[in-house]
């Protein structure tokens, strides 16, 4: 049960005030909002873990999940630093004139479907960009058979069946666990 603080929980006399609660004229109440749970009569608190807001200059950690012809959303899955969660995967725009500081013809040439990236977060409406030198691709799989591609130099290769394909490579790419 999600409670709010000042709600109201029941008697001291039915259950022990636990974590995030306290007693007052023999009924308890809710001191923080979070989850309710009752365990061998005591009645406790489970606190909300605040959601991280993504802002202007954050660098975020997300998966492409379109491509178009001049952009691709992006599923943001954390803010890059911060271990929480993010409840809602929250959507975001790559224009391609933000893919590089040159001219890109497709978009494609800069991320594909299901890439992982790591970019930087441009406007409050959650534009994103991976212009600089450690933003971009940081995990690929290969278009033809799936295997996790390996970075040479600015282009990914597979090491199993030789495809090399094209991409806007993060100096992070295949740096530790995404
Ligand atoms: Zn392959």
């Amino acid at each position: 049960m999600m409670v709010f603080p000042g709600d109201f929980l029941g008697y001291a006399e039915e259950y022990i005030a636990g974590y995030g609660i306290y007693e007052e004229d023999g009924k308890l109440f809710a001191a923080t909002a979070g989850r309710a749970v009752v365990e061998e009569k005591v009645i406790r608190i489970l606190p909300v873990k605040s959601i991280p807001e993504i802002r202007k200059n954050d660098v975020v950690i997300g998966r492409v999940v379109d491509t178009r012809n001049s952009f691709a959303m992006v599923e943001i899955a954390r803010k890059e630093g911060d271990d929480r969660a993010l409840r809602h995967y929250d959507r975001a725009f790559l224009h391609i004139s933000n893919m590089s500081d040159g001219y890109m013809k497709n978009v494609e040439d800069g991320v594909r479907y299901l890439d992982i990236i790591r970019a930087r977060v441009i406007d409050s409406n959650l534009r994103l960009s991976i212009k600089e030198r450690d933003m971009g691709v940081i995990k690929a799989i290969c278009e033809r058979c799936s295997s996790p591609l390996m970075r040479v130099k600015d282009k990914l290769k597979c090491p199993e069946c030789g495809n090399v394909e094209k991409r806007k490579v993060s100096e992070y790419y295949g740096r530790g666990e995404w």
